[in-house]
């Protein structure tokens, strides 16, 4: 299986190529196969992405935001009629199981694109009166943006910054994960097919350095992250000293807290859905199942039933609903939390080992009587492992949902919806769901509060996040002054 890119980089509208950059080896998890050798970016095409986006942006700005429209609508209809390609490589690149990829990944992305191409010529200004004389105001683009992004959601992490960045009138410089670099090569390609000027999308390889290169540089007026708390930190350290405008979308460790009178079946649905989709490889996923007392025993019983059925294999297998992890580090690394948790006395329901489908495999995993304490219930594991912890009032759950750093996500099951948002309102996070868990629409804004971050993806408010705005007042009579 190849998936060998024409080169390492796509600079200003085509493939660059310098091998003197460090080697990436692109793996395909599941099997270990190398599927693509790539360079990481050198100093030389780092300035050549970033030249480049600073001398295309100030003319595709000044172009009609309906023509840039038009453009990234083209985009969105090569993707859909290359889903099927598009969520094959998805596979190769993440190990995510097809199913997975044919409906979350790219399409996401094309929703995305969509969405900001049809919103961005909407947006006007303020006119404000001011007796005699008025003002106005302009959103303008920010200029050349950096995009860094996770490997968990290669091609959907790279639209989602792409499509508000660049309907708004700005460009685009992205270093996509060392560990998933071929999904916004791609995008880069079907940009171009598109009619996207060159130099307005630029894709970069390479580790962290290059991205901290970025994060410096003093043509880069923002940087958008997606990645852990940790690397969040240093690029908003790095970005601040150049006053640069950023989003972070970091990690998280995220409440799920399920009501006696919630639907046991729903409820375990989800549990499921924001613990093992992606293999648990999701930021916003809800690793603290808080169960209230009176339905623990009816919930873990159909968890573990569930759980137990969950089919894992090849990704590319039709019916496989579960893969390997990224990488065997990220593999090291969660069996570590397991053999933790089991030490410091979670009781295992079910999981808890190694898969026998390939290397990379983790058992879907669920530990039960976790409290607070325990390091499985503080520390984002990135894997397919759920922690249930057991809970008897409202204000103590809500006061132990919010006893962390994290602040990414949260969600409520109850038959009661008033609790439900009254619930919602106390807890401590930027993106929530009542009786759902882990559907984001394009509409709705996707973030962060306390440690997982700051800015907003998705909806309106991802406009305010990629545009600044810019004050007219206009005199119309004579100056008033005293010289
Ligand atoms: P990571 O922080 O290791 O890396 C993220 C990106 O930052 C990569 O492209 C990496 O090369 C780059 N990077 C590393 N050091 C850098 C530096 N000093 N300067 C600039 N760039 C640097 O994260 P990861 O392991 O790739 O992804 C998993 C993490 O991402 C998890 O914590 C997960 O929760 C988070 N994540 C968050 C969201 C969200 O929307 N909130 C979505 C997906 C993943």
């Amino acid at each position: 299986m190849k998936a060998q890119p024409k080169a390492s980089h796509f600079v200003n509208g085509d493939w660059l190529e310098d091998e003197a950059g460090e080697v990436i080896e692109v793996t395909y998890p599941y099997t270990g196969e190398v599927i693509a050798r790539l360079h990481a970016a050198t100093p030389a095409v780092i300035e050549a992405a970033i030249a480049s986006a600073e001398a295309a942006q100030a003319e595709w700005a000044a172009q009609a935001p309906v023509e840039r429209a038009r453009i990234l609508q083209r985009a969105v209809a090569i993707i859909r009629a290359r889903a099927e390609e598009l969520a094959q490589l998805e596979t190769l690149d993440t190990g995510k199981p097809i199913q997975e990829t044919r409906v979350a990944d790219w399409p996401s992305g094309a929703d995305a694109l969509e969405y900001f191409a049809g919103l961005a010529p909407t947006l006007t200004g303020e006119t404000i009166p001011l007796g005699g004389d008025f003002a106005y105001t302009i959103r303008e683009p920010l200029g050349v943006c950096a995009g860094i992004g996770a490997w968990n959601y290669p091609s959907q992490i790279a639209c989602w910054k792409a499509a508000p960045a660049l309907s708004t009138g700005n460009a685009m410089v992205f270093k996509p994960s060392e560990m998933t670099p071929l999904g916004a090569l791609k995008l880069a390609e079907i940009f171009v097919e598109a009619g996207l000027p060159a130099g307005i999308f630029n894709v970069v390889q390479g580790y962290g350095p290059v991205g901290a290169a970025l994060a410096t540089d003093p043509r880069i007026a923002k940087v958008s992250l997606t990645g852990s708390v940790p690397t969040g930190a240093k690029v908003y350290q790095a970005a601040a000293a150049g006053m640069k405008h950023v989003t972070m979308e970091l990690g998280g460790k995220s409440p799920l807290i399920v009501f006696d009178d919630a639907s046991i079946e729903d409820a375990v649905g989800a549990a499921m859905l924001g613990n093992f989709y992606s293999s648990g490889q999701i930021c916003s996923n809800g690793t603290r199942v808080f169960v209230q007392k009176g339905i623990k025993a009816a919930f873990l019983k159909r968890l573990a039933e569930r759980t137990g059925a969950i089919l894992a294999g090849d990704p590319l297998a039709e019916d496989s609903q579960f893969g390997p992890l990224i990488s065997a580090a990220q593999h090291a690394k969660v069996m570590a939390y397991i053999e933790t948790a089991k030490r410091e006395g979670a009781r295992l329901i079910c999981g808890g080992a190694s898969g026998n489908e390939g290397a990379l495999f983790v058992q879907p995993t669920v530990f039960a009587d976790v409290t607070d304490d325990m390091t499985i219930a503080r520390e984002e594991i990135f894997g397919p492992v759920m922690s249930v912890l057991d809970f008897e009032t409202e204000d103590e759950v809500v006061a132990r949902a919010n006893g962390t750093q994290f602040g990414l996500a949260a969600g409520v099951f109850t038959g009661d919806l008033a609790r439900g948002h009254r619930v919602i309102g106390r807890l401590q996070a930027g993106t929530c769901w009542i009786n759902a868990y882990n559907l984001t629409p394009v509409q709705m804004p996707f973030g962060a509060v306390k440690a997982s971050g700051l800015g907003r993806e998705n909806s309106r408010a991802a406009i305010e996040h990629y545009t600044q705005v810019k004050s007219v007042y206009v005199g119309l009579n004579p100056v008033d002054s005293p010289y």
